[in-house]
């Protein structure tokens, strides 16, 4: 690997932006992401920034499961995020559809649409668990 690669992988661990998409949640998961982003829970300590566009967007932020009518849309998104990326299920909805399972318009978790990285499981998954998701998503991607 050269240097510039090096120091572009270790600006990434060091400061992931991240984006976050519901791609069907009841909204209470999309609470505590947005609770574990002000600073009572302060994920902003390590180095971790909300974005806006999944162009410049590290990894990305799921919640809910996956919906018929939402899931093109969660390709697209994927799609659009430079290499090297990766996905956060945050919530049981999301790791595995949880309670709109078998729903009509539901497909399932969101690794039924795009690979995850992560899952964070819990109705609603907490802040302090979501904090120790990324920690350990980004303490295992230092070790690689
Ligand atoms: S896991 Fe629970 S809180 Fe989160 S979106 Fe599903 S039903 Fe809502």
């Amino acid at each position: 690997m050269s240097t510039v690669s090096n120091i572009v992988n270790w600006a990434r661990i060091k400061s992931p932006w991240l984006l976050h998409f519901n791609t069907g949640a009841c909204n209470a998961c999309d609470i505590e992401i947005i609770a574990a982003l002000t600073p009572r829970y302060d994920l902003e300590r390590f180095g971790i920034q909300l974005k806006g566009t999944p162009r410049h967007a590290d990894i990305l932020v799921c919640s809910g499961p996956v919906t018929r009518q939402i899931e093109d849309r969660l390709v697209r998104i994927y799609e659009q995020m430079p290499e090297p990326k990766f996905v956060i299920a945050v919530g049981t909805c999301s790791c595995t559809g949880g309670v709109f399972k078998g729903c009509y318009n539901v497909k399932a978790g969101i690794d039924s649409a795009i690979p995850v990285a992560a899952y964070i499981p819990g109705c609603p998954a907490s802040p302090k668990a979501i904090i120790d998701g990324v920690v350990k998503l980004l303490s295992s991607l230092k070790e690689k």
